[in-house]
């Protein structure tokens, strides 16, 4: 008798914790979703190890985007990142394999814009596998170094059928390209540049009830990111929170939206 009330409370707790998964995927409401992107994850450097407390004291759950190439192979690296995963406040997204950029005939060429469609394809596959790898999970969001994109880009990415997000500068360009299967997250950058985001400006620039969703682009590991700039990140997030929007993690944002579309199929 003992065994089987045992069973019937569990059962209980299943369900409940499943309802409480779909309700909160499915009221949460995309024009206020808000998405932390943390570009240019290498090694778990003190920065980035400053960067995650300041975000868990918030309460904040944060996006980080891995250059696979530095992190492939590196076991310690790979441990310290399904540690940080298996907290369940970090989730690492794709951004690319090496984050190069070069000149050619006066031209300006990124891993990710004018590279030509071969090359692309490899850099996506190598990352995305060298990722899988690492972070033990299937990838499925993805952001390009200096948010390069072409119509090559938008091929290689829609040949993915694993990505499901990609972070864009300019969202109605790369919406037009990408299949519907592929979420678009328009991003916002640090105000005063690279490294060096300010919560006035940032306030100004995203006054209180702008539609979401949107990704907010950070480089915790640049040298401009010291510990005035932290705390300009920590004021964002204040403003974000008092103005009530949700900060999710980029595959959180994607069964959201999967859940929207199944309560209204
Ligand atoms: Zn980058």
């Amino acid at each position: 008798m003992e065994n089987q009330t045992a069973r019937f409370v569990s059962a209980l707790l299943v369900f409940i914790g499943f309802c409480a998964t779909s309700v909160a995927a499915g009221t949460v409401d995309p024009a206020k979703v808000v998405i932390i992107k943390a570009d240019d994850f290498r090694v778990p450097s003190p920065a980035w190890i400053a960067f995650l407390k300041a975000s868990r004291e918030e309460g904040v759950k944060v996006g980080l985007g891995a250059i696979v190439t530095s992190i492939a192979g590196k076991d310690s690296t790979a441990r310290w990142m399904q540690e940080q995963q298996a907290l369940g406040d970090v989730e690492f997204w794709n951004h690319g394999w090496d984050h190069t950029r070069w000149t050619t005939n006066g031209t300006e060429v990124s891993e990710f814009k004018g590279s030509g469609l071969a090359y692309m394809r490899q850099h996506l596959t190598d990352s995305q596998a060298g990722l899988n790898s690492a972070s033990g999970k299937d990838v499925t969001a993805f952001g390009t170094g200096y948010n390069g994109f072409d119509t090559n880009t938008a091929a290689v990415i829609n040949a993915t059928p694993a990505l499901r997000l990609f972070f864009a500068r300019n969202v109605s360009t790369v919406r037009n390209l990408l299949d519907s299967r592929v979420a678009v997250v328009k991003i916002i950058g640090e105000s005063d540049g690279t490294g060096k985001p300010s919560a006035a400006k940032f306030e100004t620039e995203f006054p209180p009830g702008t539609p979401g969703p949107i990704a907010i682009q950070l480089h915790p590991a640049n040298s401009s990111f010291d510990a005035a700039r932290l705390d300009e990140y920590r004021k964002i997030l204040q403003y974000l929170r008092t103005n009530g929007y949700s900060i999710l993690l980029p595959a959180e944002y994607v069964e959201t939206l999967s859940a929207t579309s199944a309560a209204t199929r």
